[in-house]
C-alpha cells in the first residue's frame, strides 16, 4: 500500500534525525483512518535524558494532545523499530487500530506471561500489525544489517 510505504518513508526520516542529534534511531507517525498524518514523533531519550521519550510514545502524546481526545481508536501507528512492552502498552490504551513496522526488534525481551494481551490491558482490541514495510532503510540507519 503506497500510503504506509510514504508514512514509513517519514518514521525513517524521523529515525535518521534522530541519530544525528545522538538519540536513539527510532520514527513514528500516526495516521488517521483516512490515511492523513495527524501525528509524529522520534526518540528523545538522550536529548531529554528521560528512558521513557520514545518515537511512538512522542507519536501518541503528540496525537492526543493535537486531537484532545485519549482515543485514537480507527488510526495506525507506524514505526521504524518494533515497538517496545512500554510504548506497546501505550499503543493498546490509546486503543490504536492497526500497527506497522519496519523492522522487527533484534533481541526482544521475553516476558512470561506475555502480558500483551487484551486480558492484560481491558476491553480495548488488539490492533492488527504489519512488518516489513521498508525494513531494509529501517534497518540501515539502525546499523544492522538483517531482521532475526
Ligand atoms: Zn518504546
Amino acid at each position: 500500500m503506497p500510503t504506509d510505504q510514504n508514512h514509513m518513508r517519514r518514521c525513517i526520516d524521523l529515525a535518521h534525525e534522530a541519530k544525528e542529534e545522538g538519540d536513539f534511531p527510532f520514527g513514528s507517525l500516526i495516521a488517521d483512518s483516512g490515511g492523513n498524518p495527524v501525528a509524529e514523533g522520534r526518540n528523545r531519550e538522550v536529548t531529554e535524558s528521560d528512558v521513557t521519550w520514545h518515537a511512538e510514545m512522542e507519536a501518541v502524546r503528540n496525537a492526543t494532545r493535537k486531537l484532545r481526545c485519549r482515543s485514537l481508536e480507527g488510526m495506525t501507528l507506524y514505526a521504524s523499530g518494533e515497538p517496545c512492552l512500554m510504548c506497546a502498552v501505550a499503543i493498546r490504551r490509546a486503543g490504536i487500530s492497526r500497527v506497522v513496522v519496519a523492522a522487527r526488534t533484534a533481541n526482544p525481551i521475553p516476558v512470561e506471561p506475555h502480558p500483551f494481551t487484551a486480558e492484560a490491558f481491558g476491553d480495548t482490541p488488539m490492533p492488527r500489525v504489519t512488518y516489513g514495510i521498508l525494513e531494509r532503510e529501517a534497518l540501515e540507519v539502525q546499523d544492522r544489517e538483517s531482521s532475526p
